[in-house]
């Protein structure tokens, strides 16, 4: 009962748009034919330097001007689109945002996403361990070396929080990073590590489905996947686990400022992350959020920050 709760809570793109709601492909459908070929005009989000940092907190209509023409990104259809519950996309309201270097449409709750605080809290080998003030969170999850430490780093502004999750013994737990005193950041083992022994790394996936399924206060999985190579069979599998077992998901690309195609595989991160797109395209009902990060630039991280708060807004409220 609790997942089924869950679920209802969160599945926003469900809510989009309509009072009666039709199936959702042929929602997406009805939009693709009317209104896809004006959707370019939307606007993205001008990204600033330091637009959420504690020390300066900038109401997010500073962050809402029109970017600059050469920094404007290309465009997404909008059955591409994520789009927020209570949402409204429409060509003549000049207002509607996308987050830049994502398709992640902007709502009227993406407000409070500045860390102005984070600390570690616990390590819990078991979901049920965890900590039960029922603050909303998110939890990271990646390939090991993916950048996960440095992308936590990255969103907290501090060069060695992620390190506690880093230590012998904790790298097989679930580890919360309480932020602002109000919620959790959630770092999980990453997979895929090449010399784990085999039954450690099956144990390592059924101790994070266990969490993903289970968890009622777990906003959105943030899997990490890297853009800098081609897609990897074992991220494939992870993100058709989600959608096929529908876990809120949005897929984070990290390592975007590798822009070397002979050393990557032949193909620029923005090429790879539309190709994975495709690869997983038929395990959602609707398109996943995605958004490009760099922790050496810090490209995305303000994105991700507002991702988070408008989702997380929404889901204390409902
Ligand atoms: P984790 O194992 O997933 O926690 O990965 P780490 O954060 O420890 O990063 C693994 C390696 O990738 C390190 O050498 C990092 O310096 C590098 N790295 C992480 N993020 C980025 C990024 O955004 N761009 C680049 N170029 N390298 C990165």
């Amino acid at each position: 009962m609790a997942v089924l709760a869950h679920f209802q809570k969160l599945h926003f793109s469900t809510f989009l748009l309509t009072r009666a709601q039709p199936p959702l492909s042929s929602l997406s459908r009805q939009f693709n034919s009317t209104l896809c070929s004006k959707l370019y005009r939307l606007p993205t989000l001008i990204r600033s330097q330091s637009a959420l940092s504690a020390a300066e907190p900038i109401p997010v209509t500073q962050l809402l001007e029109p970017p600059p023409p050469s920094e404007t990104q290309s465009p997404i259809s909008l059955d591409k689109l994520f789009i927020p519950p209570e949402t409204q996309v429409s060509l003549d309201d000049p207002t509607t945002r996308v987050l830049r270097g994502s398709n992640i449409v902007l709502s009227k709750y993406a407000r409070d996403a500045q860390v102005v605080q984070a600390e570690f809290v616990k390590s819990s080998v078991r979901t049920e361990d965890c900590p039960s003030d029922g603050s909303p969170e998110f939890a990271l999850v990646g390939r090991s070396n993916v950048g996960k430490s440095s992308l936590l780093n990255s969103l907290v502004r501090r060069k060695k929080l992620a390190l506690t999750s880093k230590k012998p013994g904790k790298t097989q737990c679930i580890n919360h990073f309480r932020i602002n005193e109000s919620w959790f950041l959630v770092d999980l083992p990453g997979y895929g590590y090449a010399s784990a022994p085999h039954e450690c790394r099956t144990d390592w996936a059924k101790f994070t489905k266990d969490y993903f399924l289970n968890r009622s206060t777990l906003v959105s999985v943030f899997l990490l996947i890297d853009a800098s190579i081609p897609a990897k069979k074992i991220d494939l599998e992870y993100a058709s686990w989600l959608g096929q077992n529908q876990i809120p998901m949005t897929l984070v690309f990290t390592k975007c400022d590798k822009r070397k195609k002979k050393k990557n595989g032949g193909k620029h991160p923005e090429e790879n992350v539309n190709d994975f797109q495709e690869l997983i395209r038929g395990y959602f009902q609707t398109t996943p959020p995605w958004i490009m990060t760099s922790s050496i630039t810090n490209q995305g991280r303000d994105e991700i920050l507002l991702h988070m708060a408008q989702l997380r807004n929404y889901w204390l409220k409902h």
